[in-house]
């Protein structure tokens, strides 16, 4: 082991410095992520074991874990189902049983009555009396030593990696911290943090070794001030790093875009609607920024059906204007084909031509799409992430607009972007858009480099959609109400949910329901959809089912995006249970979007799993998006809710997005503060926190 002079900053000591670390162990703790001794320092304990102290056995609460000591009364082997050892210990407060059921006869000796035992293990409630099973346990000797000083922490281990051995690293790492020999400055100054907050030395050392008087209920809730500390500190590096990445951005120059013109007036007298206020709101934060000379990076967050598309073809619109083409991109071939629709409708009368390209045209079509956009007779391209491949070449591209972005990698955004940079590195606005309504304090950490804006209206009219929930022992009644609302004239939707996550047996499941809806209601006319079908069949029976010539659309959740028929106005979902709060929201919004009240059934199978029963409760009660991605967030965490903008992003170590919202608005005044007043503070945080992932900020 070499030594080194006072203070050696601890990211630059390599755990193979610390005794006991070769090669193997090294390998070991890499897969924790830890290189470092500052690794090892921030590697935290998720829990902690009070062995402080020794509770009377006549105070035990099941579901607690503690020390004990007592006499051993009684040790007698049972023949249950399984063979074992039952010990009766008393410590004249009360009485508990030891349950063994792997035990040698050493082990059945040293357990004899009148021997005097401590054991430390979680406390069940068993038979007659309250029991440990295999507690840890030691006889008791005269000089016993006493319990222990600190709280037992408990760390996150990995295979090949025991809990004391780690233990033992971090407390030689921890003996050096405190010993002033290793470095670990505090990058944060003290006017920064919420008030109350410690810094970052004793919030270190309070968790890697808390006094025993301390609440444990507040760590276990992430509550403690020294984990506050800490996810601030990760907080506010994420914050950061999302920052400079957006001033990075900030850096290129963007064409600028001329003032919406006439033709933008005549789009908007056309429609047979006028805008909301939160449409119109909304639009103008996108045509402020479309004449900056910087690009524009907004998100605009939007529930289903609020009308967010005529807002984009607004923007593609205004950037048409100024002679620039504008790309659309979705996430299924489906939504991409009734973007390119409703586009072609409302810009076609204007001259706009607009392109379409998906992994489904054929050569020729492909070839003629791929022609206008590189020539420019194209204005507008819409499509699927085929828009980005390397044929693809824009006359010049002014704006590009990601529509449901949570379905994206932010690699794939980026790469549309890319298409867009000129010669002359002027670099293309972007409008990304999400029907994923998540809170506003995290919409501010996972999308700390956009802009924000809200669409909170929905468009007059609309009712909101009453929601059953449903046996599927019950299919006959569901499928009687089928024909009821048929026969008032009305249309309905019946959804085949996935199956096993293939889309082979969902489409199966598909055919299926269809033949037997058929055969059940032979005066409807009933028609399929699923993903697996040629597009010009799909369209077909989209078209059919628009005119009113279906009553019925028998469906895969293809339909989850995109299908707009106002006379639909009930929606049966097969197996409700299987989808998850989002999915289900998405699909519903398909209906209530006409004059007439709309229902939604979510039929089941029996039996619910806790968090399926709580799903569909939640889809009953709300029709509210906001309300139900609050819910979503819950039972799920942010990480699945934000999709696979997550991934490589934000993987957070110590932070929870959920629990410490409260700490966000502190997080983003730190962050503004940090950047203007301790420049020199923000490299080190950034490395601290996310160390390789860095360069995933400079794409
Ligand atoms: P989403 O925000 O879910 O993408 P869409 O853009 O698909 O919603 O809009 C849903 C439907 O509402 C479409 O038929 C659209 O034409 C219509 N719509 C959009 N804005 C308005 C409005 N201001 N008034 C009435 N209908 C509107
Ligand atoms: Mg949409």
């Amino acid at each position: 082991m070499s030594t080194h002079n006072a203070a050696t900053p601890a990211h630059q000591i390599p755990v193979t410095e610390l005794k006991g670390v070769g090669p193997r162990l090294a390998e070991r703790l890499e897969k924790l992520h830890i290189h470092t001794l500052q690794d090892l320092l921030f590697h935290l304990p998720y829990r902690y074991q009070d062995r402080t102290r020794i509770h009377p056995i006549g105070s035990l609460r099941p579901g607690s874990e503690v020390v004990i000591e007592g006499e051993v009364q009684l040790s007698e082997i049972k023949f249950g189902r399984r063979r074992m050892l039952l010990t009766r210990i008393s410590d004249g407060t009360g009485s508990l049983t030891l349950r063994f059921f792997h035990f040698n006869n050493a082990q059945k000796e040293g357990l004899s009555p009148g021997t005097r035992l401590r054991c430390f293990g979680e406390v069940r409630s068993g038979g007659a009396t309250l029991e440990m099973v295999h507690p840890e346990y030691r006889r008791i000797i005269a000089e016993m030593s006493e319990v222990e000083e600190h709280l037992t922490p408990i760390y996150p281990t990995t295979e090949g990696l025991q809990m004391p051995g780690l233990r033992k690293l971090i407390d030689q790492a921890l003996d050096r911290y405190s010993a002033g020999e290793v470095g670990l400055p505090d990058l944060i100054p003290p006017a920064l943090l919420p008030a109350g907050m410690r810094g970052l030395r004793e919030s270190l050392l309070t968790l890697h070794r808390p006094p025993p008087d301390i609440a444990l209920s507040q760590f276990v809730d992430g509550e403690h001030p020294a984990q506050q500390r800490l996810a601030f500190e990760e907080l506010l590096a994420h914050q950061l790093s999302l920052r400079l990445l957006r001033q990075q951005m900030r850096r290129y120059p963007a064409q600028p875009l001329a003032p919406a013109g006439e033709l933008s007036a005549q789009l908007t007298a056309s429609l047979p609607f006028t805008l909301t206020a939160a449409q119109s709101r909304v639009l103008a934060e996108i045509r402020h920024d479309l004449q900056q000379p910087t690009p524009m990076q907004r998100l605009v967050q939007g529930d289903v059906g609020c009308g967010k598309t005529i807002v984009a073809a607004l923007a593609a619109l205004q950037s048409v204007e100024s002679g620039l083409q504008a790309a659309m991109m979705a996430p299924t071939e489906l939504l991409a084909e009734q973007h390119y629709r409703s586009l072609s409708a409302w810009l076609a009368p204007l001259g706009v031509e607009v392109a379409w390209l998906t992994g489904k045209l054929k050569a020729k079509e492909r070839r003629e799409m791929l022609a206008a956009i590189e020539e420019g007779t194209a204005m507008v391209a819409v499509g699927t992430h085929a828009l980005f491949q390397e044929e693809v070449v824009f006359k010049r591209l002014g704006l590009v607009v990601v529509d449901e972005q949570h379905r994206f990698g932010v690699h794939q955004r980026l790469a549309l972007r890319e298409k867009g940079v000129q010669q002359d590195g002027t670099h293309p606005h972007q409008l990304i858009m999400t029907a994923t309504p998540i809170p506003r304090t995290l919409a501010m950490t996972a999308y700390a480099d956009l802009d924000l804006s809200i669409i909170d209206e929905l468009p007059p009219g609309r009712t909101p959609v009453e929601t059953v929930a449903i046996t599927d022992e019950r299919r006959e009644e569901v499928i009687a109400r089928v024909a009821t609302a048929c026969a008032e004239g009305r249309q309905a939707y019946w959804v085949c949910t996935l199956i096993e996550e293939s889309e082979k047996l969902q489409c199966q499941a598909a055919e299926d329901s269809l033949e037997q809806l058929c055969a059940l209601l032979p005066h409807l006319r009933i028609a399929l959809v699923h993903g697996r079908m040629k597009p010009q069949e799909k369209a077909a029976a989209m078209d059919a089912f628009k005119r009113a010539e279906l009553d019925l659309l028998v469906a895969t959740t293809v339909i989850e995006v995109g299908v707009d028929v106002p006379n639909a106005s009930l929606m049966i979902i097969e197996n409700a249970e299987r989808l998850g709060l989002a999915q289900l929201h998405q699909l519903r919004g398909r209906v209530g979007r006409g004059s007439t009240k709309s229902s939604c059934v979510l039929m089941y199978h029996p039996p619910l799993s806790q968090q399926a029963r709580e799903r569909l409760g939640v889809m009953r009660e709300s029709n509210d998006g906001f309300v139900i991605a609050r819910k979503d967030l819950e039972l799920r965490g942010p990480g699945e809710v934000l999709g696979t903008r997550q991934t490589g992003m934000l993987q957070l170590r110590i932070a929870d997005l959920q629990r410490d919202q409260p700490l966000m608005q502190d997080v983003t005044t730190a962050a503004q503060l940090l950047l203007q007043a301790y420049p020199r503070q923000v490299e080190p945080l950034l490395q601290r926190w996310l160390g390789e992932k860095r360069q995933y900020a400079n794409v």
